[in-house]
């Protein structure tokens, strides 16, 4: 029984239930492969941000296992106490040589990353013009700052210019800030129009590559290499968790930036730093980007393959343009029984709706990966298009 403090959290789920939306995680045994047991069913996995398999490539592997065997299991500290070993450091030096940035600085996640930083170098007199789309830690993290919070219409430069424009007059400082690529869309931003706005009103620019790092750009140096936009975006963001394959968040940029993330980003300062296993991990996931491009390009050649075989069949896959591939459904509780039937059926892709996605935009969102077979894509679709059917999607 619940206590009645907490009744209304009781409430609450049973709301969920009502709405077919009260979802349970699902439990993978062993790997986070691309055809893997979930739930005690094998089942072909298009649900993971493992872009490029590097969850459990050998190198990497080694590498965690070798930094645990010479550096222990845990840091011990906070970065600014004795929590900064000299694999943390390595690590940021090899992340500004791929990023072609002065420093950088790791974070314990993404998530940190972005909330860290935004709350970090906006402050109450301060506006942050933000897409309507951008990932839930730009948003809280645009909270914690307290500035003026400007949200634009997704990927809309003109609305971000008038935002702009009519903010000229205010003395606070502005940072326009965007997703790489979008999380739940899988298209990519309008970069270079938006860095030439950030320039025209001496805004702050950032960008969020969470999706882009390893997938985007040479050797997957993410949005800024693709457009080359080297030297014009003053914050950039990413992410070493999902095609790096690990764990933890970056920001690249200036001496300045990183020195001051050093002295004010709040994760950094409160919360513990890496294991030395997890910075060695990466260290050798930056190596395998250098040695093994063609992992990136299998990766996009699968996304071709996949999207193609989706239109074929008649899916609406929105407006997609990387291996993140929504198939659209509209409400909510038909694409929670879609993801139901697919899973029984033998394929693991998420149903997501309100409040990840606004309110009749709910989907599946799939993603292959580099080490899918086209036999897996091939069995893949072969699923999409008998449930797909049953359920009247297409
Ligand atoms: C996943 C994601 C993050 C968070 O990254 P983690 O390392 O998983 O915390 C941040 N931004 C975007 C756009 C993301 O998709």
């Amino acid at each position: 029984m619940p206590r009645p403090q907490l009744q209304y959290l009781n409430d609450e789920l049973q709301q969920l239930e009502a709405k077919g939306l009260r979802t349970k995680l699902r439990v993978l045994r062993g790997e986070q492969l691309p055809v893997a047991e979930f739930d005690g069913r094998r089942v072909i996995n298009l649900s993971s941000n493992n872009y490029l398999g590097l969850c459990t490539h050998p190198r990497l592997r080694e590498a965690a296992l070798e930094a645990t065997r010479t550096l222990g299991v845990g840091s011990g500290a906070v970065r600014t106490i004795s929590g900064t070993m000299a694999i943390h450091m390595e690590l940021e030096r090899r992340i500004s040589e791929f990023k072609h940035t002065e420093d950088s600085v790791v974070f314990q996640s993404g998530f940190t990353a972005n909330s860290g930083t935004v709350g970090a170098i906006m402050g109450r007199n301060d506006f942050i013009i933000s897409d309507e789309l951008n990932h839930a830690s730009i948003i809280d993290g645009a909270r914690l700052s307290r500035a003026t919070i400007k949200v634009f219409a997704h990927k809309d430069c003109n609305a971000a210019e008038a935002i702009l424009k009519e903010l000229a007059p205010q003395p606070g400082r502005k940072l326009l800030i965007t997703d790489g690529v979008f999380s739940m869309d899988g298209d990519i931003a309008p970069l270079p129009e938006l860095c030439d706005l950030a320039e025209r009103y001496g805004a702050v620019m950032m960008v969020d590559d969470a999706h882009a790092s390893g997938v985007l750009g040479k050797n997957g140096r993410g949005t800024v290499d693709h457009f080359g936009l080297h030297g014009r975006v003053d914050v950039q963001v990413g992410t070493l968790s999902k095609a790096i394959g690990a764990l933890g968040g970056y920001v690249a940029g200036s001496r300045d930036l990183i020195e001051f993330l050093h002295l004010r980003g709040r994760p950094f300062l409160f919360s513990t730093s890496h294991p030395p296993s997890v910075a060695a991990t990466c260290i050798a996931a930056l190596e395998v980007l250098q040695l093994e491009p063609e992992r990136i390009q299998t990766l996009w050649d699968n996304t071709a393959f996949f999207k193609a075989g989706l239109k074929k069949l008649g899916f609406d896959t929105g407006a997609s343009q990387t291996p993140i591939t929504p198939i659209m459904v509209g409400e909510g509780r038909r694409a929670i029984e879609f993801s139901r039937g697919l899973f029984q059926a033998g394929l693991f892709a998420t149903g997501i709706a309100y409040p990840t996605v606004a309110e009749g935009k709910a989907r599946l969102r799939t993603i292959v990966t580099a080490t899918h077979t086209q036999a897996d894509l091939g069995e893949a679709l072969g699923i999409l298009e008998q449930v797909g059917k049953a359920q009247g999607i297409i």
